[in-house]
C-alpha cells in the first residue's frame, strides 16, 4: 500500500486529505498522512475577521486529528523543515509545548507520494524596516497578534486623550490596497464603532481611530474592473478610512511609514498586505522555483524535477494553457486537491491535465457589502456589489465547509454560527 504524504493542512492540503481519505484511505488503496505545524485548521480567507475581532478562530477552526479520524487519514503535528528526495522522507522539527517542554523529538515520515501544500508567506520586497516593525496576516496567531494590539492602542489612545493629550487618537496604516488590505480595513472601521458603543474606548470612532491604506498603483483592487476599483474606494472614504493611491513604501519606522517622496505616516499599528511569496522552504528541497519560490510543476501538478512530488495552491507556479499563471486564491487551491484527488486517489487515476477555472473574485467591504465580478463558463464577466454580492462572499466558506463536512454538517454550523452571533458582543473584546 502506498503512502501519501500531505504537508500543509489549509485551503488545498485539508480538502485533499479529507477527499482521499474518504476514497484512497478507507478503502485500504493507499495510507494518507496530513502534516501541519498547527493542530487546528483556520480558513485564511477570514483571517482579517480574525485580526478585527468579528471571528474567534478557536470556534471556527478544525481539529487536525478529529478531522483525520473520521475521514480515514493520519494527522501528524511538526513543522517540516527539509525533505530527503532520494530517501523520500520528510523531517520534521521537535514539538516543542508552550512551557519549553519537549513534546515529540525530531522525527521523518517516509512517503512515495508527496504534496506539497505549504501555502504563502508575506514578502516585504526588501523594503527597509518592513521585516522589524510591521505586523502580517499570515496566520492566526499574527491576526491574534494585530487584534491584541488594536484593542489595546485604542483603550491607550483614548486614555491619553482623557488626560488631554495633544495629538487626539490612533494612526493604523495598512500597506497595500489588495483584497486581503481592503478586506482589513473596512472590518476594523466597524470594529472601531462597536468598541466605542461597548465603552472600550471613549473615542470618536472615525475621526480618532484613524485607518490609511498605502497602495503603489492607481487603483485599489487592481486585479477588478476599475468601476469597481472606485466604488470600493468611495465605500471605504465615506466609512472614514483614508485611502492613497500612487504611495509606495520606501521604509518602515517604529512608529512612521514613509512613502517614497518622503511622506511620513504616523503609524501605531503597521500591518502589511501588499504581496505573497512561497515560504522559504520551498526554495531548499532542489526542486525549479519561480522568483517567488513557488515550486514548478507540470499540468498534472507533478514537481518538474521530481515525479514523486506534487505542489498545489499558493506555493505551487502552475501554467495553464489559456488562462496563463494561476493566482494565489482559495479557489485554486481548491481546484487543485480536487484535481489531486481524481490523480492520487481513484482506483482508475484521472488521465487529463490540470484546467484552472476563473469564477471570479469577490472581495468583502464589511458586514454588509462587497464588490467583485463573477466569471460565466463562456468567460463572460458580470460585476456585482452591495448586499447580493456580500451574500455570495459569505457562500465562499460555506462551500469550503461543504467540501470538509458535507452539507448537513454545514447546515447545522451555518445556524450555530448565526446563534453565536445573536448571543455574542459583535467584536471580542478580550
Ligand atoms: C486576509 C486574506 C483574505 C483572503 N481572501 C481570499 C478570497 O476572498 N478568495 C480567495 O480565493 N483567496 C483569498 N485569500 C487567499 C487564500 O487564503 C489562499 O490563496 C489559500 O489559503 C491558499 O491555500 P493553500 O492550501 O495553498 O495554503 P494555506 O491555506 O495558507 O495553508 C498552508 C498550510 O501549510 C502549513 N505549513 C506551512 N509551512 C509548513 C511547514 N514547514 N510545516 C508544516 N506545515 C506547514 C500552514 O500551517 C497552513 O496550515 C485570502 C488570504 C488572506 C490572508
Amino acid at each position: 500500500m502506498e503512502t501519501i504524504v500531505i504537508v500543509g493542512g489549509g485551503a488545498g492540503g485539508l480538502e485533499l486529505a479529507t477527499r482521499l481519505g474518504n476514497s484512497a484511505a478507507k478503502t485500504g488503496r493507499a495510507r494518507v498522512v496530513l502534516v501541519d505545524r498547527w493542530p487546528t485548521h483556520f480558513w485564511k480567507p477570514l483571517l482579517h475577521t480574525v485580526a478585527s475581532g468579528k471571528h474567534d478562530p478557536q470556534v471556527m477552526a478544525i481539529d487536525y486529528a478529529a478531522q483525520a479520524a473520521e475521514h480515514g487519514f493520519e494527522f501528524a503535528r511538526g513543522e517540516v523543515l527539509g525533505v530527503d528526495r532520494e530517501a523520500r522522507r520528510v523531517a520534521l522539527a521537535p514539538w516543542i509545548a508552550d512551557d519549553g517542554a519537549e513534546v515529540l523529538p525530531a522525527r521523518s515520515i517516509g512517503y512515495d507520494k508527496l504534496v506539497l501544500a505549504l501555502g504563502s508567506v508575506t514578502n516585504f520586497f526588501g523594503v527597509p524596516g518592513a521585516g522589524q516593525h510591521v505586523l502580517t496576516l499570515d496566520d492566526v496567531a499574527q491576526a491574534e497578534t494585530f487584534r491584541q494590539r488594536f484593542i489595546d492602542g485604542c483603550i491607550q489612545a483614548s486614555a491619553r486623550q482623557a488626560a488631554g493629550a495633544q495629538e487626539p487618537g490612533i494612526d493604523i496604516v495598512i500597506v497595500g490596497g489588495g483584497a486581503t488590505g481592503v478586506e482589513l480595513a473596512a472590518e476594523l472601521s466597524h470594529s472601531a464603532r462597536a468598541l466605542a458603543r461597548y465603552n472600550v474606548h471613549a473615542m470618536d470612532p472615525v475621526r480618532h481611530v484613524r485607518i490609511r491604506i498605502l497602495e503603489r498603483g492607481p487603483l485599489l483592487l487592481p486585479h477588478l474592473h476599475q468601476r469597481l476599483s472606485k466604488r470600493a474606494a468611495r465605500h471605504l472614504r465615506a466609512l472614514g478610512i483614508k485611502v492613497l493611491l500612487d504611495t509606495a513604501v520606501a521604509r518602515v519606522d517604529a512608529g512612521a511609514v514613509i512613502d517614497t517622496d518622503g511622506g511620513i505616516y504616523p503609524s501605531a499599528i503597521t500591518l502589511w498586505a501588499a504581496g505573497v511569496q512561497a515560504p522559504a522552504l520551498c526554495a531548499t528541497l532542489g526542486l525549479g522555483t519561480n522568483r517567488l519560490r513557488q515550486i514548478a510543476v507540470g499540468p498534472s501538478l507533478q514537481a518538474l524535477d521530481d515525479a514523486n512530488v506534487y505542489a498545489i495552491g499558493d506555493c505551487a507556479n502552475v501554467l495553464c494553457p489559456i488562462l496563463g499563471k494561476v493566482p494565489p486564491r482559495a479557489q485554486a487551491a481548491h481546484q487543485q486537491a480536487l484535481y489531486l484527488a481524481q490523480v492520487l486517489g481513484q482506483a482508475s487515476p484521472l488521465d487529463a491535465p490540470f484546467a484552472y477555472r476563473d469564477y471570479g473574485s469577490l472581495v468583502s467591504l464589511g458586514p454588509l457589502a462587497a464588490v467583485g465580478v463573477l466569471t460565466h463558463s463562456s468567460g463572460r464577466k458580470y460585476a456585482v456589489g452591495g448586499a447580493l454580492a456580500r451574500l455570495l462572499y459569505s457562500l465562499m466558506y460555506r462551500k469550503h465547509q461543504v467540501a470538509l463536512h458535507g452539507v448537513v454538517r454545514m447546515s447545522a454550523q451555518t445556524v450555530a454560527d448565526w446563534i453565536r452571533e445573536k448571543l455574542s458582543p459583535s467584536v471580542r473584546l478580550h
